[in-house]
């Protein structure tokens, strides 16, 4: 069994939080196993629920075509969310769910190894670059311990507010270059030192 295979069953068998009463199913996540790109979201929605699949509804379908965009499929990117079960009624994941879901998180960034972590939203940005504010660093990429950190706005807010649909497109056409410069780019810890490389 592969290691993203075992973890995926210890997450569907995780009931460390009260909504793991109220769902349809866990959503670990998917792609490849060796992908450079993960892409973290929040939660799962309605239906990623039913399916156990994560992005599957309309913000998904956006990110298909983002993906489309940049010539990548999704088999070819691991994707992920900040918490692997359906909020009740689609509301905020708790602080406490986000500490009990970390470690399948952590899990999974040791598994793929990813270079590049693409954060779509704000919980996922507060995770990775925490204290910072999407609309000053999205576009921005930022390489901590050899990985490349990219924050943008999460594909429902495009659905909610279309002038952010072209914002979140142009962040995603960055990628390719970001990524095939990962070497070049320095080490930054500082805000002071953030990359903005366009
Ligand atoms: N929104 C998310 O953050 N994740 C999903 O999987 C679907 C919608």
């Amino acid at each position: 069994m592969s290691a993203l295979t075992e973890l995926y069953q210890s997450i569907r068998n995780c009931q460390k939080c009260e909504i793991s009463k109220t769902r349809t199913h866990a959503v670990p996540g998917e792609g490849a196993e060796d992908a450079e790109i993960m892409f973290i979201g929040e939660a799962p929605g309605w239906h990623e629920d039913q399916q156990g699949r994560p992005f599957v509804g309309s913000a998904g379908q956006f990110l298909d075509q983002l993906l489309a965009s940049i010539k990548l499929k999704r088999e070819q990117v691991y994707i992920t969310n900040v918490i692997k079960t359906r909020p009740p009624e689609n509301r905020d994941p708790l602080p406490q769910e986000i500490i009990n879901c970390r470690p399948w998180l952590d899990r999974q960034l040791e598994i793929i190894k990813p270079k590049m972590i693409v954060t779509l939203g704000r919980y996922s940005m507060a995770l990775f670059l925490p204290g910072k504010s999407i609309s000053q660093i999205h576009s921005t990429a930022i390489k901590k311990d050899g990985v490349l950190y990219f924050a943008m706005y999460h594909p429902a807010a495009a659905l909610h507010q279309m002038s952010l649909r072209s914002v979140i497109q142009a962040d995603m056409l960055k990628i390719p270059a970001l990524l095939a410069g990962l070497n070049k780019i320095p080490e930054v810890e500082k805000e002071s030192h953030q990359l903005n490389l366009f």
